[in-house]
């Protein structure tokens, strides 16, 4: 594969330079949703409005037409509800008047099978046939670290498959251990299951909820469980699949946790910059790179999780992570 032309820079006027090199007349005459993490309560290590602010001109600039966007949360809080997360994206400086554009958080999506898995991707999303990521690198206590592939793989996607990703199962079955009784088949609240002569899963309709797992007394059926790494990288596929798609990584304020928890913790490593580029995989592995030639293996050390796993899981799905780098 060729490598992804990545641009690394320390300042956002070479930011912009970067986003000229990148060329984004791919955005010409189109609407783009920029999809960033607006803040949770009390956290306020998310990326700043100036910085939304920078890439929505450059999309403009480009004759595109941007939009910020986020999805409701899966826990509770203010960001769980449209109305909810608009307040927080208001009050987080993420207005019109400050941004140049309107933000839009969606609710609802549409299901597409990625790697044999359902994934329900945001409509918004769904429907746009290009976009920009713009994503904050931290740490994450489950998934060693948040990056553009963590930024879609939760933040593209509904509510119900925000929980799928984070507790992912599906039922294996052992042909040779089933006797066809079809307990199982009832069981199943997404009517999945069919058995006739074979067993039959549509694992476009499984939720993964292990009704049938629990339901089988043969231990015919049993929890596939996909780490959450594994995960993510799915969901993010399902997000970009056939589309064209720019990263920017914020590597500033790199710190303990994700900006969906309320405390920010520690900061784990100095700002090193911007980098922008057109592979999630490539940015994400770079950023990484970059952050271990200051503080090595930081992410590892303070969440004990491989950070590279969700950039090699991306890799296995069709992604590149191999790279060139361009600082500017
Ligand atoms: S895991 Fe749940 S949804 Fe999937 S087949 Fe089993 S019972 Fe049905
Ligand atoms: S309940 Fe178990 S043994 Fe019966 S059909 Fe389903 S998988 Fe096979």
């Amino acid at each position: 594969m060729t490598p992804t032309d990545v641009y690394a820079t320390t300042n956002q006027e070479a930011l912009s330079s970067a986003l000229a090199m990148i060329d984004l007349r791919r955005f010409a005459g189109k609407t783009v949703p920029i999809k960033l993490h607006m803040g949770e309560p009390g956290n306020p290590c998310f990326v700043r409005p100036e910085l939304a602010r920078l890439v929505a001109d450059a999309i403009r600039h480009a004759r595109g037409h941007p939009f910020l966007f986020d999805t409701v949360v899966a826990y509770p809080g203010d960001r769980s509800h449209r109305r909810g997360y608009e307040r927080v994206a208001q009050q987080h400086g993420f207005t019109r008047a400050n941004v140049g554009c309107h933000v839009v958080i969606g609710e609802r999506g549409v299901r597409v099978l990625e790697a044999d898995v359902p994934i329900e991707v945001a409509s918004q999303i769904y429907d746009a046939d290009c976009m920009l990521v713009l994503s904050h690198v931290k740490g994450h206590i489950q998934a060693g670290f948040g990056g553009a592939i963590k930024n879609l793989g939760m933040g593209g996607v509904t509510k119900a498959s925000k929980r799928r990703v984070h507790s992912m199962s599906m039922p294996l079955h052992d042909a040779h251990t089933c006797t066809l009784c079809g307990l199982c088949v009832p069981a199943c609240p997404s009517r999945a299951l069919t058995v006739d002569s074979e067993w039959h899963i549509n694992r476009r309709a499984c939720e993964g909820c292990g009704k049938c797992v629990l339901a089988c007394t043969t231990g015919a059926l049993q929890f596939e469980h996909m780490s959450l790494a594994r995960g993510l990288a799915i969901s993010a596929m399902a997000c970009i699949r056939n589309m064209d798609v720019v990263y920017v990584n914020s590597l500033h304020n790199i710190v303990e946790n994700c900006d969906c928890d309320c405390s920010p913790g520690r900061v784990l490593c100095q700002d090193v910059g911007y980098l922008a580029g057109t592979g999630a995989a490539a940015v994400d592995a770079a950023s990484l790179d970059l952050i271990d030639q200051v503080e090595p293996q930081v992410f590892e050390r303070y969440t004990g999780v491989d950070p590279r796993e969700q950039v090699a899981c991306a890799v296995t799905l069709g992604m590149n992570d191999q790279y060139v780098l361009h600082r500017l």
